[in-house]
């Protein structure tokens, strides 16, 4: 069983999420991974992710290296169900821009159905997960609600949500 980490607030994201990490690894994985808000010019942000398979102290090495500043991530520990162990299927999975994170704890029994629709309609897949369609399902709705003026991610999420068949838990984020 995975496990699932959100922090924002005003320290350094990237430690709490590890912190958050570590208490859960004796829920056992294989992979771990990080998306990190990072703000860039003029009220602008990205997000960065950062995965590895392997124990959370890899990860937490590779973050060492990491010297951008952010106070606002999601975190996930993997076990996996769909997709091998690898880098690629590693939590989190992102929409098509780059811009919507998702991590994910259980099985989305209907992914196959969703992910041949959502393939169908442009969408481009970069894992082997049932997890990834969560991504690509916000980044639909999210978009259409930016376009119509909300930009309501927590209902974005909902409306994803209702088109998925399983037991989940899940965090997003956009940046
Ligand atoms: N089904 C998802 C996957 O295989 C999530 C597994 C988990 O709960 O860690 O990536």
């Amino acid at each position: 069983m995975c496990g699932i980490v959100g922090f924002t607030g005003k320290d350094q994201a990237q430690k709490m999420l590890v912190e958050g990490l570590k208490r859960m690894e004796y829920r056992g994985y294989d992979s771990a991974g990080v998306a990190l808000e990072v703000a860039g010019a003029a009220g602008s942000a990205h997000l960065d992710v950062i995965r590895r398979v392997g124990k959370v102290a890899g990860l937490e090495s590779e973050l060492e290296g990491y010297k951008e500043l952010s106070t606002c991530g999601i975190g996930h520990t993997r076990w996996a169900t769909h997709g091998r162990p690898s880098t690629a299927n590693a939590h989190p999975h992102v929409s098509c821009d780059g811009r919507i994170a998702v991590v994910h704890n259980g099985i989305v029994e209907n992914f196959a159905e969703l992910r041949e629709e959502l393939v169908g309609r442009g969408h481009v897949f970069k894992s082997e997960t049932d997890t990834e369609v969560v991504a690509h399902l916000v980044e639909e709705s999210y978009h259409r609600m930016l376009a119509e003026g909300t930009g309501d991610l927590r209902a974005a999420v909902a409306e994803a949500a209702a088109r998925l068949v399983g037991a989940y838990g899940l965090a997003v984020m956009a940046d």
